[in-house]
């Protein structure tokens, strides 16, 4: 038995997309993000197609030893780093490099005496206030940890941007230019670029870059789909009706009646909710497909089920097919009329979709 909600993901769009980064990024060597289960793809199905990468990067050590004990030999980058000589020491058995952004980090790593090596990526904080040293701080950082026997030499250099993905922001420009002044006496390969970097900010492009939402074939900028921009979505959702109904004129639907038909109306009921990973925030008007036509959800999003307006479609009926999102209508159509971006609706798939590759 098939599940009633499903998502396909299309690996050979996955496989384009990566062409795509290359001629965006001819030069660079590509780091593949696909931390939080590759943006709700599949962790290992996705790390499968990656093949042809120069590394991938997950958020936490957990999804890096996952990746190991699958068989992945690949560089693996774990941009969370860690927190205490414990996990530092399972970051070194299974071979996976790190991001050291704090102090503590560093006086762990000069108390490692193992023999094994360890492959750290300095982080600077360029104005994102989140991980890694100020400009100011990162000669010390950098002397303590050239010093250190435990870390293989030159050791890499990165920062992330904050607002690479409005192309006008004055803050990228700052961002790139302070990194690049900060390292740029220091051996070491270099990474600034995210998805927005890559494609809007050529000076974001140094010897590393680090593409994640447009891997999967989704746009970073609020204004664009991937089409624009020659990529290929990866993911679809998809679902069924599962009842038609006829309600009068005046008649509310859904919970706290946020929607009064105003004639009579032919409603559709999809099995599809925010336990899903639909997200509730959708509002009436959002687009559905029905038979491969678009018709209006109608009011609120429950956790199983979805209405729509099935007035143009008097020949639907339960059991047919429904797409969320896929061919004819983008994941970032449906984050605009959701009041949220793509990479959340990707991320937040839950486990009782079944996913299956195409
Ligand atoms: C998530 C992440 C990326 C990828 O960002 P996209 O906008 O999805 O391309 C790159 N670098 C770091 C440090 C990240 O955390």
């Amino acid at each position: 038995m098939t599940a009633a909600a499903y998502a396909l993901v299309n690996l050979a769009a996955v496989k384009h997309n990566i062409g795509k980064i290359r001629d965006y990024a001819p030069q660079a060597k590509i780091m593949a993000v696909i931390k939080a289960n590759a943006y709700g793809h599949g962790l290992l199905r996705i790390a499968e197609v990656l093949q042809g990468v120069d590394a991938i990067a997950v958020a936490r050590a957990d999804e890096g030893i996952r990746l190991r004990l699958s068989g992945f030999s690949i560089r693996i980058v774990i941009l969370e780093g860690f927190v205490c000589k414990q996990e530092l020491e399972d970051l070194i058995k299974y071979d996976l490099d790190v991001v050291v952004h704090s102090v503590g980090q560093v006086d762990i790593i000069e108390n490692y005496w193992g023999q094994k090596k360890l492959t750290v990526w300095l982080k600077l904080d360029t104005g994102m206030n989140r991980l890694g040293f100020k400009s100011t701080e990162f000669t010390p950082i950098y002397k303590r940890l050239m010093a250190c026997s435990s870390v293989k030499q030159p050791f890499f250099l990165m920062t992330h941007l904050s607002s690479a993905d409005d192309p006008h922001s004055a803050v990228t420009r700052q961002q790139v230019n302070l990194f690049k002044d900060t390292v740029k006496t220091y051996p070491g390969e270099k990474s600034i670029a995210n998805s927005a970097g890559i494609i809007a900010w050529d000076d974001s492009l140094t010897d590393w870059v680090r593409p994640g939402v447009m891997l999967y074939g989704v746009s970073p900028f609020s204004n664009s789909v991937g089409k624009d921009f020659g990529l290929k979505p990866v993911m679809s959702l998809h679902s069924r009706l599962i009842a038609i109904k006829n309600i009068g004129a005046g008649e509310v639907v859904g919970y706290a009646g946020t929607w009064v038909s105003n004639q009579q109306t032919r409603l559709g009921v999809v099995a599809i909710g925010y336990g899903d990973g639909f997200p509730r925030s959708a509002q009436t008007g959002t687009p559905v497909l029905v038979n491969g036509k678009r018709v209006p959800l109608v009011g609120r999003v429950s956790m199983d089920m979805i209405t729509v307006d099935l007035s143009s479609q008097m020949n639907a009926k339960a059991g047919d097919p429904v797409t969320l999102w896929g061919e004819g209508l983008e994941v970032e159509e449906i984050a605009r009329y959701s009041d949220t971006i793509p990479y959340t609706l990707l991320c937040g798939i839950t486990q009782r979709v079944e996913i299956k590759k195409v």
